[in-house]
């Protein structure tokens, strides 16, 4: 770059002399080839935006351009009416007369170029070309035909007033024009904007050395004329150079521009997402935290025992409506993760068969609460065990099916599982009940034409409920949509689907739909489950309810957590179990109780003031009399996987928040090798070993006569006088019972038929 400068002065140089040497020699030759100069560059510079006019999107440019040639044209005249070139023989002095016209046009088409950039007005090439081709005529028209145009020389006497004042008022118009040129600064690229700048001031000086002369062969009209050179040299630099060389830095500026600008919304709108996932992230920690002490209580009171039956049902609707409060927070968060694409999936080990009837559980028994039926086929040739994220899975299935049931209220649900061959995308007319069906059937799936790999899983909901309209069934995948007449009677968010179809994808699948109002819905998806080679160890589920203590040796626990009400669920839940627990407000805190009281294992809250639990836990980690002491992170934090919590603080484990007692159970167990010890099951209640023992045909003829006018207030009387009657017919008592608090009348009706049977 630096040399190629260098080498334009090296040939600029001998250029220059030469010029100036071929003045002493003949003055007419040098002034021509200096003219021919600025001409050949003016017409370069139309011939260039002309060409690649519709690339150019700096309007001034293409305007000038055109006008350049226009003035190219009045400077081969003035070149050929130079006094000596004795080409129009009637008068020595048009070339002077030409000299001003053509500088008048030069420096009024800079001025007029501008108001492009002031009104935004597209140029139109053609329309500039006929005017310029109108300007040009009056003026050759006035000089030679109608020789009107005012003197400019008068031989012996030097320069007329008017070409002495036209030279001021051209360098005004200049000067103008470059405060224009600084105003629109931005708009043209650095190195064009100087150029453009230098060529100014060229022709400015230019124009002065020209008031100077008193013979058209005079020095002052040399220096004029070697500024011209100056001045035209910089818009070729400016131009065509520019133009040819790098076309881009013109054609595509506008486009940069663009770019920029783009790239600076593009910034900004990041930093907005950034502050809502924060926010998100931030928010969902506050909510949960409260949660914690309100389900980490409804579940230590749970585990006492002898409650009434109203305090039971008190404590199930805290806890219920505490996990409902908790799914949205976490609807809320995913739906937020995924769109800033923090979603991951954590694939593991599983035991699909044992999965899938989990789930199937979950959903007959949401069911029967509502009256409709629930299906499960699952293919026998299922592989045993599954490499894939259970939980989104899980999450997936759950919301497929929770729909099913939620907007069925005839018929039922069937849930298909099977290997990607052989299960079917519902065909047209075949609903899950079809017109003309019984209630509660469902049909059978035409095969699906898709390809079948081998570890590729179909996963089909079907359900014979309300449907969705065909113009609805985009809709239902957007967020916080709800369709149909009953989006303000059911409860729901409306961001299940849309979050279940992106986890789909994520799996590599794709989530369908097939449906029409009135005629029940099937939602399907296949994807690849590869088929693990080891069977993961199968979890066993563990009866928490009834752990009362620790066998042996009591073990020693430290809470650690700033929040009194989160410490207190873990104190609340452990103490009266015989452990000995201890508690501190922050991470330093926690060090140094841990150092004096030596606990066994560690619940370490994460954010906490003085010291967090990340720097606790390493710090702990480092410590080599504490080293060995179980460090369990409990957190609300959603930002991080526990994964990536583990690896960061070095603790040995995680669990959410709001904690939940069995985790905690299980945790303790797996880190401290405990051995639990259980209440020793007492009276009618404990369940296991109790009879069921049906009471007289007349009872149950009482109680289904009520259950048929659905009176639950005389069913209940009738199970209090049972009970009362005799210890024995309690667990009948409680069955009903349960049914008949959740105005199950149905079900109350159908299973006392089968007493009666
Ligand atoms: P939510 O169930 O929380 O309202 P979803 O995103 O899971 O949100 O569902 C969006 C909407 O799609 C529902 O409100 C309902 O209108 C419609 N929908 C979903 N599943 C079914 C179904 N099985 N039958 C009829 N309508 C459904």
């Amino acid at each position: 770059m630096i040399w190629g400068k260098y080498l334009n002065g090296l040939v600029g140089i001998p250029f220059l002399t030469g010029l100036y040497l071929t003045s002493l020699y003949n003055y007419l030759l040098f002034h021509s080839l200096a003219e021919i100069f600025s001409i050949v560059v003016a017409c370069g510079i139309f011939m260039i935006a002309w060409n690649s006019r519709k690339y150019i999107k700096n309007e001034y440019l293409i305007f000038i351009a055109i006008a350049y040639l226009f003035i190219a044209g009045l400077d081969i005249l003035h070149t050929l009416g130079y006094k000596g070139m004795q080409i129009f023989a009637d008068y020595d002095y048009y070339g002077n007369q030409l000299w001003i016209a053509a500088r008048y046009l030069e420096s009024i088409t800079l001025l007029a170029a501008f108001s492009f950039f002031h009104t935004g007005r597209k140029v139109k090439p053609r329309q500039v070309f006929l005017l310029y081709t109108v300007i040009f005529s009056l003026f050759v028209a006035s000089i030679f035909y109608w020789k009107v145009f005012p003197i400019c020389f008068i031989e012996g006497k030097g320069l007329t007033p008017f070409k002495k004042i036209s030279e001021y008022i051209i360098c005004l118009i200049l000067l103008t024009d470059m405060w224009l040129l600084f105003r629109y600064r931005e708009k043209f690229e650095e190195n064009v904007f100087r150029l453009l700048v230098c060529s100014l001031i060229f022709t400015i000086i230019s124009e002065l050395a020209f008031t100077f002369y008193i013979s058209n062969y005079g020095f002052s009209n040399l220096v004029g004329h070697y500024f011209k050179i100056f001045s035209f040299y910089s818009i070729y630099k400016a131009i065509i150079e520019t133009g040819i060389v790098k076309p881009y830095d013109i054609i595509f500026r506008e486009l940069l521009m663009k770019e920029t600008h783009l790239k600076e919304a593009k910034d900004a709108a990041e930093a907005a997402n950034r502050a809502k996932s924060e926010f998100l992230a931030n928010m969902s920690h506050e909510l949960r935290t409260p949660l914690n002490g309100v389900l980490g209580y409804a579940q230590i009171l749970k585990r006492e025992g002898n409650l009434t039956e109203s305090r039971k049902t008190g404590l199930d609707v805290i806890e219920r409506s505490g996990r409902h409060l908790l799914n949205l927070i976490n609807e809320v968060l995913d739906i937020s993760k995924i769109e800033a694409k923090k979603m991951e999936l954590h694939p593991s080990d599983f035991l699909l068969p044992e999965f899938l009837t989990a789930i199937g559980k979950v959903i007959e028994i949401q069911a029967q609460h509502k009256g409709i039926s629930f299906q499960a086929e699952l293919a026998p040739d299922l592989p045993r065990a599954v490499q894939g994220d259970e939980k989104r899975l899980n999450q997936v299935l759950l919301n497929l099916m929770g729909n099913a049931v939620k907007f069925t209220h005839r018929g039922g649900v069937l849930f298909r599982v099977a290997r990607g061959e052989g299960q079917g995308a519902r065909g047209e007319g075949q609903g899950a009940r079809g017109q003309g069906q019984e209630e509660g059937e469902v049909s059978a799936h035409r095969p699906s034409p898709i390809a079948h790999r081998p570890s590729s899983i179909r996963f089909q909901v079907e359900d014979s409920g309300v449907g969705i309209a065909k113009d609805q069934l985009e809709d239902i995948f957007s967020p916080f949509k709800q369709v149909g007449e009953h989006t303000r009677t059911i409860e729901g968010t409306g961001l299940g689907l849309a979050i279940s179809r992106r986890l789909v994808r994520l799996m590599g699948g794709e989530l369908h739909v097939e449906s029409a109002s009135g005629q029940g819905s099937v939602f399907w998806f296949d994807i690849e489950l590869p088929e693990s080679a080891e069977l993961p160890e199968i979890r066993k589920s563990e009866d928490y309810q009834h752990i009362i203590g620790v066998k042996g040796k009591q073990p020693k626990i430290l809470v650690v957590d700033d929040r009194g009400e989160n410490r207190i669920v873990l104190v609340d839940l452990l103490s009266p179990m015989g452990f000995e627990v201890m508690e501190a407000v922050h991470g330093r805190e926690g060090i140094e109780k841990a150092s004096e009281f030596q606990p066994d294992l560690i619940f370490m809250d994460l954010v906490m003031p003085v010291m967090d639990g990340f720097e606790a836990t390493r710090r702990i980690r480092n410590t080599p009399e504490l080293n060995h002491i179980k460090v369990i992170v409990l957190s609300a934090s959603s930002s991080l996987s526990p994964r990536e919590i583990i690896v960061k603080s070095g603790c040995d484990d995680f669990i959410p928040k709001p904690v939940q007692v069995p985790i905690i159970f299980r945790v303790l167990k797996a880190h401290l090798k405990l051995e639990w010890e259980y209440r020793e099951p007492e009276g009618p209640e404990s369940g296991a070993e109790q009879v069921l023992v049906i009471p007289s045909r007349e009872v149950i003829e009482r109680l289904y006569k009520s259950a048929r006018v659905g009176d639950i207030m005389g069913i209940r009387k009738q199970l209090d006088a049972l009970e009362g009657s005799d210890q024995r017919y309690f667990p009948f008592a409680q069955e009903i019972r349960k049914l008949a608090m959740a105005f199950q009348v149905k079900q109350i009706r159908d299973a006392l038929e089968e007493y009666m049977l």
